[in-house]
């Protein structure tokens, strides 16, 4: 039977690094309805205005749009044999959605999450500082620079991303536990899959291609 994969995981859980392997290896369409929405968001008629004060204000957009936008995307043909979703579904109301979509389209949902410490995640992000000349990636938790604040390899003074300042990380970890409805849905259906992802990239890549491979 062909598969909707839904990887969720806390933001720096590494769900975004897997779900594009997964689509390399089985040929998936990563649907990113953040992405699309983004996109929507661009064009100037009143939906595409009323789109961009959803966003700015880092709130959720209406689960009718998202119902109609995997409706669309998900009847192209690249989806035929399956396809990959990010950032979707988020609430209850979005998971019904999905299940119904799966039903009609004769497709099998596999949620898995990709479990990671919230305390060590809470420092991959915070903690990360770069160089903007070398690109040169720090952690001053796990892997601080020599001289603080400074590049190792030629001084240059280091820098903070605004997505990894902890006001922004927070509002991130609030956005994921806000989905926790959704998850308990899955859960209390039997249908979640947990992997431990607190290992190398291609051991918990492994560990995800042999739980899709045995559904
Ligand atoms: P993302 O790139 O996944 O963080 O999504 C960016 C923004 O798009 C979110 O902050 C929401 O405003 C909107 N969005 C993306 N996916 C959904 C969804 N499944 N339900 C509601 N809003 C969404």
């Amino acid at each position: 039977m062909s598969k909707i994969l839904v990887i969720i995981g806390a933001p720096g859980a590494g769900k975004g690094t897997q779900a594009r392997k997964l689509s390399e290896k089985y040929g998936y369409p990563q649907i990113s309805t953040g992405d699309i929405l983004r996109a929507m968001a661009e064009a100037d008629t009143p939906q595409g205005r009323r789109l961009r004060e959803i966003m700015t204000a880092g709130k959720l957009v209406g689960d009718d749009i998202l119902a109609d936008l995997i409706q669309a995307r998900t009847s192209q043909g690249d989806c035929k044999t399956g396809y990959i979703f990010d950032g979707f579904p988020r609430t209850l109301n979005q998971a019904y959605t999905l299940d119904k979509l799966a039903r009609r389209q004769r497709k099998q949902i596999l949620l898995i999450r990709i479990v990671v410490n919230e305390d060590v995640l809470f420092k991959r992000l915070t903690g990360r500082w770069s160089c903007p000349k070398c690109g040169e990636i720090y952690n001053i938790y796990f892997r601080p620079a020599k001289r603080e604040g400074l590049c190792d390899l030629d001084g240059e003074p280091l820098l903070q991303r605004n997505d990894d300042k902890p006001e922004a990380v927070t509002r991130r970890f609030e956005e994921y536990w806000a989905t926790a409805a959704m998850i308990d849905y899955y859960k209390r259906s039997g249908r979640l899959i947990e992997v431990d992802g607190d290992s190398p990239v291609d051991v918990v890549f492994d560990k995800l291609c042999a739980v899709i491979d045995a559904q």
